[in-house]
């Protein structure tokens, strides 16, 4: 290792330094700062590999690109006031563009010659972005295989990809000077509003924020009319501003039953250690109080608690739920956000002044200040796993997180997955349960009604109707589950038996009424309704089965006097049709809401006394090995949505399997029951959670390309695994939609009993991927942990 060198001017001429290095020891030194970098190698307590260098010569640069390595460029003269660090944005050109980069190593030496070296063109950050959200990216890309520079940049708020700088938006504060607390209005003579203006600041002892002032019609002139006078003044505070209340709550906590206070006893023993609890407690069980109480704790030791919830989660009720409880601000990470608000939100994390971030997916990457616990809510939710890009899993991430902060950890769910179930059954997680629910209310069972053979409605059989109208009849809310947006899954001749199909992908197109046309649900096709079969030229077309807008049809003719709501994809497009909808149905009166799983999840609907689920069968016979399990989960939640205020709830399952082993089980013995039975399959099929999976997908317009490579791949990982029994490559098979976009997609499993030698094998495949020339013309992912195998 060369020594470091201080003096300025020399430390530009790389010759020199390299030099002093032998080539084997650069070549050797280069190769592990790399590997450091996107794979292996691990790096302790975060600390970032600064080593000694004050003045590096090379600088290793994550740029959003692709490509798994850094690129190396020349710090230029003008370097950041306090000098070249890790974790630093800078701006580099890269090819013919100008890209913003993140420097990851300062070292003095590169494989490169120095005249291939180009200068870095601006430094953006004297300050580098925060070391743990760089931790946690950095451990992201090594298991996730995934580019470093990509990994970070996906992580980081637009704005500061973009290479806007890191600072807080300001806004300004108007307070009373102490002349002023002296002066009323009456005072102020024929000045009304700016004496209007100042009795409004005399109720505001705290001073108020610009925009608050002028959302009461005042304007800048009175303002500074008053600072004119000597009797106001503002100063600039970060856009949010981290209050100190006298009290943290802004309403008391529930008292807890006492499964509850069981299970808070626990969750707070150990606030200063990684302490990861597996919440499991039926819906309305009391989850979220026990969340609230744990937030309050470490509120009260000066630490920051981060809330993820799945997608459908992140309700304004939820987020009202969390900002009533408390008088510090709650700080939301959601996609809703501008761009400028995001990046608010992010800075307000990192520098401590939001004691509690409440966010989807994405905000687990959210950098902060002072870490106090994690908590997942929903941890089985398949929208925490991201499925394009970086394909990372936020529950996993977050417990990463929570070791390496050695903070508390609560996985919360009502139908955990069954990997956090397997860890709670091992002990490597705390099982803490709650089987009660809050109300008086037992969670309903649900019935499994056999629609084999019955004539249909719209989907739903006259003894379902029956109860739907006695339902209402008794003045209740009936809530109707149908997963299958449009009006029906798809049209088909009578004569020939034609049904209508996609041109670019395997399966079938949907009808829709609102507006008539036919659509794919896995591509952008729509086409307007034929008027005759394109097959036999007859006129006879007919929906097949039925949609969200069938059953509301249905229902609408069956109940005139009663409003139907639909929620699904479609109905919602409009921004805070949702809620306006859900708003709507709360008032109580009696209603039918049918809808999609964007009803079975997170809302809480009091008057649903009765849940129907149309259709159960559509996980059961599935190929994905997860199929039953995600069913499961989501009938459980559909079935939660029932009884929750003053009234038992009914689940009806309409089913064309009412003997089907699984289902009977979830129906008589609930959710735990079959989970168990499914874990057992797993582990008789060597499946996870009792192995690790990687998913390779290849997909290419040109079937024979996919196929071949794909095969070539797997050849070649064979060959290498041969005498390796712990770990195997699975396929090439065909996905489950072969072809889907107009594009073919082939599928390669690794599995193997040890995470590492996964990483292994995996890692030798996307080198393989990344050397071959075949590869280059068919696009390849790596999935890691996968959840689904479409
Ligand atoms: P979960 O998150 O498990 O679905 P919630 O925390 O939303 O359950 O609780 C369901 C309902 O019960 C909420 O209205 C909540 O205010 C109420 N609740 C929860 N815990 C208590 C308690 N200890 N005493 C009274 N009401 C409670
Ligand atoms: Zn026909
Ligand atoms: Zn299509």
């Amino acid at each position: 290792m060369p020594p470091p060198d201080h003096e300025p001017g020399t430390a530009y001429r790389l010759s020199t330094a390299v030099a002093i290095c032998s080539a084997a020891d650069r070549l050797s030194q280069a190769g592990n700062a790399i590997e450091g970098a996107y794979s292996s190698r691990a790096i302790p307590g975060g600390q970032l590999t600064n080593t000694d260098i004050h003045v590096p010569t090379v600088l290793g640069v994550a740029l959003p690109t692709p490509v798994r390595r850094l690129f190396d460029y020349r710090p230029n003269q003008d370097g950041p006031p306090t000098g070249w660090r890790p974790g630093q944005r800078v701006w580099v050109s890269f090819g013919r563009r100008e890209l913003v980069g993140i420097i990851i190593e300062c070292r003095q030496y590169s494989e490169l010659p120095a005249s291939d070296l180009k200068p870095i063109l601006a430094w953006i950050d004297d300050a580098p972005l925060p070391a743990d959200w760089l931790w946690l990216g950095r451990f992201a890309s090594r298991y996730y295989q995934h580019a470093l520079g990509d990994t970070l940049h996906q992580s980081l708020p637009a704005r500061l990809r973009q290479g806007r700088p890191l600072a807080a938006r300001t806004q300004e504060r108007w307070h009373l000077t102490d002349k002023g607390k002296g002066v009323r209005a009456a005072d102020l003579g024929r000045a009304k509003r700016q004496g209007a203006l100042l009795e409004l600041l005399h109720q505001h002892p705290r001073g108020l924020v610009h925009s608050a002032i002028t959302a009461q019609g005042f304007t800048r002139e009175q303002l500074e009319g008053l600072r004119d006078k000597c009797l106001a003044y503002a100063h600039a505070e970060p856009v949010i501003e981290a209050p100190r209340p006298q009290h943290i709550l802004a309403e008391p906590a529930l008292t807890l039953n006492q499964e509850q206070a069981a299970a808070r006893a626990i969750l707070h023993e150990g606030l200063d250690s990684f302490h990861p609890c597996l919440l499991h407690g039926v819906t309305g069980s009391g989850k979220t109080e026990i969340y609230l109480q744990l937030i309050e704790a470490v509120i009260k030791r000066d630490r920051q608690a981060l809330i993820l919830v799945p997608e459908i989660g992140l309700t304004p009720q939820t987020l009202t739920r969390f900002r009533r409880r408390f008088q510090v601000p709650v700080v939301a990470m959601h996609s809703g956000l501008t761009d400028t608000e995001r990046l608010d939100a992010w800075f307000a994390a990192m520098s401590g002044r939001a004691p509690v971030v409440i966010g989807t997916r994405s905000a687990v990457f959210t950098p902060l200040a002072r870490p106090g616990a994690i908590i997942v809510d929903e941890e089985h939710d398949t929208s925490l796993k991201q499925q394009d890009g970086l394909r990372y899993h936020a529950r996993d991430l977050a417990l990463v997180r929570a070791r390496h902060h050695g903070i508390p950890i609560v996985l919360g769910s009502a139908t955990p997955s069954l990997e956090s179930l397997a860890n709670a059954r091992s002990g490597h997680y705390r099982h803490l349960r709650l089987t009660q629910r809050a109300s008086r209310h037992a969670p309903a069972r649900l019935e499994l009604v056999d629609m084999r053979g019955r004539t249909n409605r719209g989907g739903l059989i006259p003894g379902v109707i029956d109860t739907i109208e006695a339902t209402l009849r008794a003045g209740h809310q009936v809530l109707v589950f149908i997963n299958r947006r449009g009006f029906a899954p798809t049209l088909a001749c009578q004569s020939c038996g034609w049904m209508a199909e996609c041109s670019h992908c395997d399966a079938r197109l949907t009808l829709h009424r609102q507006p008539p046309l036919l659509a794919c649900h896995h591509c952008e096709a729509r086409h307007s309704l034929p008027d005759a079969c394109p097959d036999c030229g007859s006129a006879d077309l007919r929906p097949l089965g039925a949609g969200t807008e069938r059953a509301e049809e249905t229902l609408a003719d069956l109940f005139p006097d009663t409003p139907v709501h639909r929620i699904d994809r479609d109905s919602t497009r409009r921004k805070d049709a949702l809620e306006h909808t859900l708003n709507e149905v709360r008032r109580g009166t009696p209603c039918l809401l049918v809808g999609t799983q964007m009803l079975a999840k997170g809302h809480h609907l009091p008057h649903v006394t009765l849940v129907v689920v149309v259709n159960a069968d559509a996980g059961l016979y599935a190929s994905d090995f997860r199929a039953l399990e995600h069913s499961a989960q989501l009938l459980e939640q559909v079935a939660g949505r029932a009884g929750r205020a003053h009234h038992p709830g009914r689940v009806l399952v309409q089913t064309l399997h009412s003997d089907d082993p699984h289902l009977s089980l979830l129906a008589e013995k609930g959710y735990e029951a079959l989970a168990d039975s499914l874990l057992e399959e797993r582990r008789v099929a060597a499946l996870p959670p009792y192995r690790y999976l990687a998913l390779a997908r290849f997909e290419s317009p040109r079937e024979g390309d996919v196929m071949a490579l794909a095969d070539t791949a797997a050849q070649a990982v064979k060959a290498r695994l041969t005498d390796q029994a712990h770990t195997q490559c699975l396929g090439p098979v065909p996905a489950p939609m072969e072809r889907r976009q107009g594009r073919y997609h082939v599928q390669l499993m690794l599995s193997s009993t040890h995470r590492s030698k996964l990483h292994e094998a995996s890692a030798w495949l996307i080198d393989w991927l990344d050397r071959s020339s075949q590869a280059r013309r068919v696009r390849w992912s790596l999935d890691i942990d996968p959840q689904t195998l479409s």
